[in-house]
């Protein structure tokens, strides 16, 4: 009985130690080996782990740096042209400036600019209600209000104002990292161009639907009139499906447009007042005689 005992053990025993050479063999053959890069283009991004940049989190686009052979078309919108310049540092790359961005909400339809119609009482998520109908409101392009993009938003860049019922983004803490870009099923938020002090134009609205329909349920509602389309000099300006859409890259913040919408859709950001028109004064004729 003993022996059988002995003899189970030696051979177990066997099998256990040519496995564990086999293994090592193996492990030895395809063992990946780091490039030591990584560790150090890791520790200079953010540690945010947001996705801005496009990949799972700052350990994956530190991989696809260093593996990259240039880093045109990378960017880690949490550490910005700073981290940027210093990864080029160490990966041996000339690193050109990217201009910055800033989230931007493309509606205004507030309660009192798109009176509320119904009363929600579902699931209060955004992705919820728009399977459900076109939002309180009745524009089926519009904010619905419950907040799924400021609950993605991990820089504290975004709250819901009480007063209008829809999101504000906080331009000083918003790192444009497209949380909220995602986050939002009706496409409303938009990442564009922080522009030159700050200063931004956009149609705040992105109901295709035909004028008068838009302005039943919205009375600042893009109607598709192009008014602003003509007035621009510079082509930056484009109509389709009843909807304005100005090119940040082409859009040279003259102004011209802002005043020429009649629903008053297109917003201005961070400039100035506009100068009061000085009432007309007769122009003064001199008669020679
Ligand atoms: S507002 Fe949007 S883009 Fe800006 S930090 Fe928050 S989630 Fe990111
Ligand atoms: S912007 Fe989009 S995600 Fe945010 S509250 Fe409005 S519908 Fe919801």
């Amino acid at each position: 009985m003993s022996s059988v005992l002995i003899f189970a053990v030696v051979v177990l025993s066997a099998i256990g130690i040519v496995s564990a050479v086999v293994l090592y063999f193996i492990a030895q053959k395809f063992k990946v080996i780091e490039d030591s890069n990584i560790d150090l283009v890791e520790v200079s991004l953010p540690g945010a782990n947001c996705g801005g940049c496009g990949y799972a989190g700052c350990r994956n686009f530190a991989e696809a740096l260093v593996h990259a052979d240039k880093l045109d078309g990378f960017f880690c919108p949490v550490g910005g042209n700073e981290v940027m310049k210093r990864v080029g540092e160490i990966l041996g790359y000339e690193v050109g400036k990217v201009a910055l961005k800033v989230a931007v909400l493309r509606c205004n339809g507030s309660v009192e600019n798109a009176p509320r119609k119904v009363y929600f009482d579902g699931a209060a998520t955004c992705a919820f209600a728009h399977n459900l109908y076109a939002g309180e409101s009745g524009c089926p392009f519009g904010c619905l209000g419950l907040g799924d993009c400021v609950r993605s938003c991990q820089f504290d860049a975004m709250y819901m104002d009480a007063e209008s019922g829809l999101p504000v983004i906080i331009e000083d803490k918003c790192v444009a990292c497209g949380a909220c870009v995602k986050a939002c099923p009706r496409l409303i938020i938009e990442l564009r161009n922080k522009g030159p002090k700050n200063r931004r134009i956009f149609v705040s609205c992105i109901n295709e639907e035909k004028g008068g329909v838009a302005r039943k349920n919205c009375k600042v509602a893009c109607i598709g009139c192009g008014a602003c389309v003509k007035v621009c000099r510079f082509d930056a300006i484009t109509l389709e499906k009843n909807l304005a859409y100005i090119d940040f890259n082409k859009c040279t913040l003259c102004r011209k447009c802002a005043p020429e919408c009649p629903t008053f859709a297109i917003q201005e950001i961070n400039f100035p007042p506009r100068k009061e028109k000085a009432p007309e004064t007769e122009k003064k004729v001199e008669v020679i005689c």
